[in-house]
């Protein structure tokens, strides 16, 4: 297992009813692609029995398995991260734990890879989530659509296979809030996309309520544009070359047809509105400064509680 071919990552949160299924599913078709390849799976704060089921899983596949387990919560892309930290395979595959993303299709973006691509993402051939996450999430692919220079045609699906040179670059970044697909992306010379298929989750909930979604997406747009502010800007130009005209036209009527005291509750209303964006511009400023904190504090990116692997020979 020193330098497998494949290196493949799977980020485990609270997964203890997925995890048998996964397990008896994945080995198997790894097995069927004929590549040395190692297993490391990341449990990322379980509170249920994932830690457990993880150390068995070691116990049983040694050869081939290995766990990092983070003393607490750091999210999806963090556990990821670990992940590249540790792997050493040559090519590296993410995968999620649910079976959303079937192990059988691997060998796809291995022959995309076997192409000369450096980075192959996954497009869900149909999706197998809620029908307000579908909506949502083709709402957010649009935006970022326009205002980064990230091309993904499906930014949620985690199946993706990246070369070596790519997970260095990843890992030798500072980032604590990122989204690792779309830092990929930055690296890539040649990256592609293939269709995969989805599958419903197989057991237990989702791990991402509204609110982790929201977090997420904020990550992917602040992280990868300043588009956002600059529009700010703009807006705050176009706003006030109109209440500057408006001005210049009070001024001119008061002079001509006199005092008004008419109109209260327009200018209150016009009043709020320019209110209501500029508390989102101000919330806007503390995504970015929040970001900019998060990363001088140079708190690590994870805290890791132990590491279940084989010593290597001689070790
Ligand atoms: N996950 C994680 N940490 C988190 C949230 C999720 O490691 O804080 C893992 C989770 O165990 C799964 C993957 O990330 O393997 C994707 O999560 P989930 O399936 O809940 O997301 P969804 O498919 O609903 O987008
Ligand atoms: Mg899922």
């Amino acid at each position: 297992m020193n330098d497998p071919q494949l290196s493949v990552i799977i980020p485990v949160y609270n997964e203890q009813e997925t995890l048998p299924a996964l397990f008896a599913r994945l080995y198997p078709a790894l097995d069927a692609l004929g590549v040395s390849y190692e297993v490391l799976f990341v449990n990322d704060g379980s509170r249920d029995r994932s830690a457990a089921l993880l150390k068995d899983q070691f116990l049983a596949r040694p050869d081939v398995t290995r766990v990092i387990l983070f003393n607490a919560n750091h999210g999806q892309h963090m556990a990821i991260m670990a992940g590249f930290e540790h792997c050493r395979g040559e090519r590296v595959v993410t995968l999620d734990a649910d079976l959303q993303n079937p192990p059988e299709e691997i060998g796809k973006l291995l022959a995309a890879m076997d192409q000369g691509h450096d980075y192959v993402g996954g497009i869900r051939e149909t999706r197998e989530d809620h029908w307000w996450r579908h909506v949502a999430s083709r709402l957010m692919n649009r935006l970022r659509e326009r205002i980064t220079h990230i091309k993904m045609t499906d930014q949620g699906c985690m199946l993706r296979a990246y070369s070596r040179s790519i997970v260095k670059a990843i890992v030798a970044t500072r980032e604590v809030s990122t989204y690792i697909p779309a830092l990929a992306y930055t690296f890539a010379a040649h990256p592609t996309e293939v269709v995969v298929t989805h599958a419903e989750r197989a057991a237990g909930q989702s791990k991402y309520p509204l609110y982790k979604l929201i977090r997420l997406n904020f990550d992917l747009v602040t992280g990868f544009s300043l588009a956002p502010l600059q529009m700010f800007s703009l807006v705050g130009i176009g706003l006030s070359l109109a209440s500057a005209a408006f001005v210049a036209y009070l001024a001119i009527r008061r002079l001509i047809v006199g005092p008004e005291a008419e109109g209260l509750f327009t200018l209150l209303g016009i009043n709020f509105l320019l209110m209501g964006i500029l508390l989102f511009g101000i919330g806007l400023l503390g995504e970015y400064v929040g970001r900019i904190y998060q990363q001088v504090r140079e708190r690590p990116r994870f805290t890791i509680q132990a590491i279940l692997e084989q010593r290597a020979e001689g070790d």
